[in-house]
């Protein structure tokens, strides 16, 4: 295998990466490479190569080795701020030099004296195509000893193919949306935390698992196989391969294709004549006056003015909207706020820096420069063939747009909008979706686009009615005539009838009054029409959830997910933020009862600082309660934050994946062992069917039982939740699951315990009369989806509902029991 020997570029003393106390070269965003701690005042040519560029204040260099390896060596940390005092720089771009060749001489004294540090830097940026394969030992080094080893990917996978000596794993993607700009930049982040060579391949495609563009480029959809593999050290690879397979399979949230609206369905007017057929990509509603957002390319010069006013320009307007773009994440909440990290990603993305910085140092303007870099990957995308691939290029669009306007000076578009507008766009990145008055927006229709873009994820979670796939019949719509989009129904009418309008508003109407009337009674307590108390709280993530949740009407809060608290860090938090965590909810609920579960964590979410090995099942492993028993210190500090919340007695406690009583007695013996043994309600989720089918025993020791349907179904029916290929049979209205949560509120009865459902199948609307009809009298559903259930119970009769719950024990499947309960909700 032809391999290129780095030396020695200085004299001093060659440590790790990870020493270096800048985060853009500990954490490799730049690349792979060693660090040089120097201890004389000369940098030499580490290899035969051509200079591409020389940082004008002489503190950087960036070489091409013959091969096409690029390195860059960067004289000490923020030395760019002694503005070139102390460096020499020998040779100017473009220059050929040759190993042990002087490059730049400084001076050391002053870089100790007057820099935050002299350790320097030599990175590989183009790891996409090169590997390191040898690197030196930490110690001292003279100029010319052995530093690194290069080998072109292409020739470490052959090699490897013949030898088999890699650490791999294939695995089917589980990702909704398959892996488009969010979960990319969470694989990249990931794959960058460990010290091997990341990539992940589908079929004979393979990309740099580090870089966000080239994972994109890989068109990965949901159920497509794609191999893991990681080179470097044994250890360093397998941890690398699992923790990126970890991610993959369960560690990314994505919100489902299509959020089914939990209000119960008026009938949707037929496709009227004259209507242009879309795709739904936010269900709703909207009449009102079109208004055409036009968007033309931003003009940029091609040519530079210099490469190091090119390259000035470019990095720090692409810092300017990275600091933006960050600040604004963190300001936001939900999908706008994933949208803003996907981007910054992207905006960090080596590959898309290299690309540019190459370009400027032929002579290109940077801007010219970045739209070369980032055009043709969106163009990729859009010719890929995958569609909800297609849709992620508006994401590179629009950063391509965002860095123009920043380097060109050229301001944000905006446009004047009438009240209730219904915006006509090409495409509409964003970032501009993100900037609209929304106030004045009635609905959306795009000309192109999908239905699972990041403006169609925007608009479904404001709300907004919106079409996508529209097609250029768009085009001959003028500006302020009245226009119909029936987003749900999938189509939108330029020219509507006045009898089209009338039924059009009549039917908002309807929908308008049904909304109303579920907010208006949102705060009252929920009984069937025959008065059997029902129970309405929410699942809550975090206190933001919690104040939706009780805006909505919320009786409380029936699930806090605290493992949200304990995931993407080094270390456990300590009681005090637990604490400050778990209060701020119960503030927000404002004394309502906050049922907070205990850490439920573990092989499938794992967390750095719990040592849990790789387990061939992680369902079947240690997870939920397992994980608590086996680190009492966890369990401890988490329960005795929850003692701390005031009110006392506001927050309960709950155990997840319990299998048996003696989990529930050694949690008892915790709170005992913490001081809160007397007054807290201790209760059980009853997830596994072990739990079901033992609720009766259960419910002697356990204050209440909520079942957690998420889980019950995929233990009931060996169906892993995560796996694709049987999601569509994943179905909590199986009658075997059905029969479960029987059998457990049965048990609980016979102890005077409630039962509620804390999974996913409580928010869905068609489960909602079986689960009441099986006598579950709590239900704790998406904050959100609050108001509506409550007004979806109070229309129940319990003797009906009982015959509907009956009736579905008895169905010989899901398909038939979601058949029963569509006809029981007409
Ligand atoms: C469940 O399993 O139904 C549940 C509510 O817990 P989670 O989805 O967090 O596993
Ligand atoms: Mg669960």
């Amino acid at each position: 295998m032809a391999t290129i020997s780095l030396t020695a570029p200085l004299e001093g003393w060659v440590s790790p990466l990870d020493e270096v106390v800048d985060a853009v070269f500990a954490e490799r965003m730049l690349g792979d490479g060693l660090a040089i701690d120097p201890t004389g005042n000369v940098l030499v040519a580490p290899c035969d190569a051509r200079v591409l560029v020389v940082q004008p204040s002489g503190h950087a260099i960036t070489l091409e080795t013959p091969e096409g390896a690029q390195l860059l060596i960067h004289l000490g940390i923020d030395t760019v701020a002694l503005d070139g005092r102390g460096f020499e720089p020998l040779v100017a771009a473009g220059a050929t030099v040759t190993r042990g060749q002087p490059l730049i001489r400084f001076d050391l004294d002053l870089i100790v004296r007057e820099a935050q540090a002299a350790i320097t830097p030599v990175i590989v940026t183009n790891g996409e195509r090169f590997t390191i394969a040898g690197r030196a030992e930490a110690g001292a080094v003279a100029i010319g000893a052995p530093l690194l080893t290069l080998v072109a990917r292409e020739a470490v996978a052959a090699e490897e193919a013949a030898d088999g000596a890699r650490a791999s794993q294939t695995i089917v993607v589980p990702l909704p949306h398959g892996i488009h700009a969010r979960p990319a930049a969470r694989i990249a982040a990931e794959a960058r935390r460990h010290r091997a060579a990341v990539t992940l391949s589908r079929g004979a495609v393979t990309a740099n698992a580090a870089s966000p563009v080239d994972l994109l480029a890989l068109t990965v959809a949901r159920g497509d196989t794609v191999t893991i593999a990681a080179t470097g050290a044994e250890a360093e690879a397998e941890a690398a391969v699992s923790a990126v397979a970890a991610l993959i399979l369960h560690g990314i949230e994505e919100e489902p294709a299509a959020a089914a609206p939990v209000a119960r369905p008026v009938a949707p007017i037929d496709v009227p004549a004259g209507a242009l057929p879309g795709v739904t990509a936010a269900p709703g509603l909207a009449i009102g006056t079109a208004m055409r957002w036009r968007l033309a390319d931003l003009a940029v010069v091609a040519a530079g003015q210099g490469v190091s006013a090119e390259q000035e320009a470019f990095e720090s307007a692409r810092g300017a909207l990275l600091a933006d773009l960050t600040d604004r994440a963190e300001a936001a909440a939900g999908s706008a706020r994933a949208i803003l990290e996907a981007h910054a990603a992207i905006l960090d993305d080596p590959k898309l820096i290299a690309m540019t910085l190459m370009a400027i140092t032929r002579g290109s303007s940077a801007a010219h420069a970045w739209r070369g870099a980032i055009r043709p990957q969106a163009e990729a995308l859009q010719a890929g063939g995958d569609a909800r691939l297609a849709e992620r290029a508006a994401d590179m669009l629009d950063l391509e747009r965002q860095l123009i306007a920043r380097l060109i000076g050229a301001e944000d578009e905006t446009i004047a909008l009438p009240d209730g507008a219904i915006l006509l766009a090409e495409d509409l990145l964003p970032s501009q979706f993100m900037a609209l008055d929304l106030d004045r927006v009635a609905g959306l229709a795009i000309e192109r686009g999908g239905p699972t873009s990041h403006v169609s994820i925007l608009a479904a979670s404001r709300g907004l009615p919106a079409l996508v796939a529209l097609g250029t019949g768009l085009n001959a719509v003028r500006d302020g005539v009245q226009v119909v989009l029936d987003a749900g129904a999938g189509w939108f009418h330029p020219t509507p009838s006045p009898e089209l309008v009338a039924a059009a508003e009549a039917r908002l109407a309807v929908v308008a009054q049904r909304r109303a009337a579920a907010r208006a009674r949102a705060a009252e307590e929920c009984r069937t029409a025959d008065g059997t108390r029902i129970e309405v709280v929410a699942n809550c993530g975090s206190a933001e959830d919690a104040r939706v949740a009780a805006a909505n009407g919320a009786e409380g809060c029936g699930l806090l997910r605290t493992e949200l608290l304990f995931l993407d860090r080094a270390t456990a938090p300590d009681v005090a933020e637990q604490t400050a965590a778990y209060q701020a909810v119960a503030d927000a609920l404002a004394g309502r009862p906050v049922i907070v579960r205990l850490l439920d964590i573990g092989g499938d979410k794992p967390a750095p600082y719990l040592p849990i090995g790789p387990e061939e099942n992680p369902a079947l492993g240690l997870r939920g309660i397992r994980v608590g028993l086996a680190h009492p210190d966890i369990l401890d500090d988490q329960l005795r934050a929850i003692l701390a919340v005031r009110p006392a007695g506001q927050c309960r406690v709950m155990v997840p994946m319990v299998v048996g009583l003696d989990e529930l007695r050694q949690v008892r013996a915790a709170l005992d062992r913490v001081g809160g043994g007397d007054g807290v309600e201790l209760g059980i989720m009853v997830e596994t069917p072990a739990a079901a089918v033992t609720a009766a025993q259960l419910a002697r020791e356990a204050d209440f039982l909520s079942i957690g349907t998420n889980d019950l179904t995929q233990y009931t029916l060996a169906m892993d939740r995560g796996n694709a290929a049987v999601a569509g049979a994943l179905d909590g209205l199986h009658p075997a699951v059905l029969r479960l949560i029987e059998q457990t509120v049965a048990g609980g009865a016979r102890h005077a315990r409630w039962t509620g459902v804390c999974g996913g199948l409580a928010s869905d609307p068609l489960a909602v009369p079986i689960l009441v009809g099986l006598g579950v009298t709590e239900l704790s559903v998406a904050p959100a989806a609050v108001a509506d259930i409550k007004a979806l119970v109070r229309d129940l009769d319990m003797i009906r509902a009982r015959d509907h719950a009956r009736a579905a024990l008895d169905c010989a499947g899901a398909a038939e029991v979601r058949q029963l309960a569509r006809e029981f909700a007409r």
